[in-house]
């Protein structure tokens, strides 16, 4: 049914980069001849799944919607996705993107452009574009995407659905192509808090194939999921949000939504979040172009996908492959990264840019002394048209604003739907933890979809 479902619908929303038919087929026969012999099939046992088209996997292309990975097969699988089939998950296929998760709509894509579900003229956001819009059509009812600046929180928003970026280092980013490896980390969609939950519970254990994956216990949300309100928390608002400008009907989501917590007996406290608001943004777009810049330059044209025909000398090589290969978003941000890791201007840039990430931690730590949660928009604008933005990459940046801060402190957030506009747009918030504090979202969650 489910390849049904993308049958009748992806002509129009185009989420997949591919459709694993054949191999899902075969795959839900053996676990059912499994199942039928008395084995027990995992906690995923026959679950199908769609991931990001940014994760190896084994023998199947791993494109990152970019032209410079045509025809490259993996020789193995990343370590979610080995946890997944240990688990017992049927992988579907792999879903949209921007060209290497850089970008908020999907429009930098290779393949062509994904839609909205809820409305086929609107983006349904990125970088985690497709993985978003394959849950919120009905194809899954989970995906796995990447947020390194809030490419599952913003498209979970824009779908209607929701998202967890964890913590940093609680998922393994073995086999994840790296775009900023000190911010990505992979997580889940999923139509339900419960079905978010226990996907995390499959993928969220420590690997030493990822030297930043922690060993941190194991988790078990069945409490989480029972907890019936929010009596005893503090859930925090940031007091320089009440003057930024951003979407009337989102700041009225995030209105009503701090209600219903105070309606649960949550008391609401008003924190200062003020280096992540004004200046996260600003210095995310330093240091992910500079780690960007420095991961892409393996793209050479002599180990992986393309490889320039006309070059005439190996310098001339990477020239013409890179030239070819990458898209202009791409583009930008390697020209953006090597220039503020340029020894003329690393100081001004880079190391500022990081002393402002340590600002950001050590607000949040405050912040963190006070609450339990943090409750803020997931974007400043619902969905927006398909074109609107794609002339004007500042615009597109700063629509991040308010994801990028809990990347900078390697925090969890968890993005859900709290309604819908007028004209049916969803309107998402997104709710940040400590470190660790994934269960504290997932709780927290819990009681809001009631
Ligand atoms: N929109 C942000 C960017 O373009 C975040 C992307 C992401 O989280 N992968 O960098």
């Amino acid at each position: 049914s489910c390849l049904g479902r993308i049958d009748e619908v992806e002509p129009d929303v185009h989420a997949m980069i591919s459709t694993w038919r054949d191999q899902a087929i075969a795959r839900a026969k053996e676990l059912d001849s499994r199942l039928a012999s008395g084995e027990d099939i995992g906690p995923m046992g026959g679950v199908p799944i769609i991931l990001k088209d940014n994760m190896c996997t084994s023998g199947q292309p791993t494109t990152c919607a970019s032209r410079i990975l045509k025809g490259w097969m993996p020789p193995y699988d990343a370590t979610v996705v080995e946890l997944l089939n240990d688990g017992g998950a049927i992988v579907l296929g792999k879903a949209n993107l921007d060209e290497f998760a850089m970008g908020g709509s999907t429009e930098n894509s290779a393949f062509g452009v994904t839609a909205n579900p809820w409305d086929l003229e609107r983006v349904p956001g990125g970088s985690s574009g497709g993985s978003a819009a394959a849950v919120a059509a009905g194809y899954v009812p989970i995906s796995l995407g990447s947020d390194t600046g809030g490419s599952i929180r913003q498209p979970a928003s824009f779908c209607g659905i929701y998202g967890l970026k964890p913590t940093y280092g609680r998922v393994s980013r073995y086999g994840l192509v790296a775009f900023a490896s000190s911010l990505d980390q992979i997580g889940p969609f999923a139509r339900t808090v419960e079905d978010l939950a226990r996907i995390m519970e499959v993928i969220g254990v420590p690997d030493h194939k990822d030297s930043t994956s922690q060993d941190v216990a194991r988790f078990d949300f069945s409490s989480a999921l029972r907890r019936s309100d929010l009596k005893g928390k503090k859930i925090g608002v940031i007091e320089e949000i009440e003057s930024y400008d951003y979407d009337p009907r989102v700041k009225n989501a995030l209105k009503e939504t701090v209600q219903a917590c105070r309606d649960e007996g949550a008391e609401i406290v008003s924190i200062s979040l003020k280096a992540a608001i004004e200046y996260g943004m600003a210095s995310y777009y330093i240091l992910a172009p500079a780690e960007a810049s420095s991961n892409l330059a393996r793209y050479d044209g002599v180990r992986y996908g393309h490889s320039s025909k006309e070059a005439d000398s190996v310098v001339d090589l990477y020239l013409k492959t890179r030239r070819e290969g990458f898209g202009d978003e791409v583009k930008r941000r390697i020209l953006t990264g090597t220039y503020v890791l340029s020894a003329g201007f690393y100081d001004a840039y880079y190391l500022k840019a990081q002393k402002v990430r340590k600002a950001i931690k050590e607000e949040f730590a405050r912040a963190f002394e006070q609450v339990d949660s943090i409750v803020l928009p997931a974007s400043p604008t619902p969905a927006f048209k398909i074109g609107e933005l794609v002339d004007d990459p500042m615009a597109m940046y700063m629509a991040d604003v308010f994801t990028i801060p809990v990347n900078m402190a390697g925090l969890p957030g968890l993005s859900m739907n709290v309604g819908f506009s007028k004209e049916g747009l969803p309107l998402g918030v997104q709710f940040i933890g400590p470190r660790w504090g994934e269960e504290e979202l997932i709780g927290t969650a819990a009681v809001m979809e009631r």
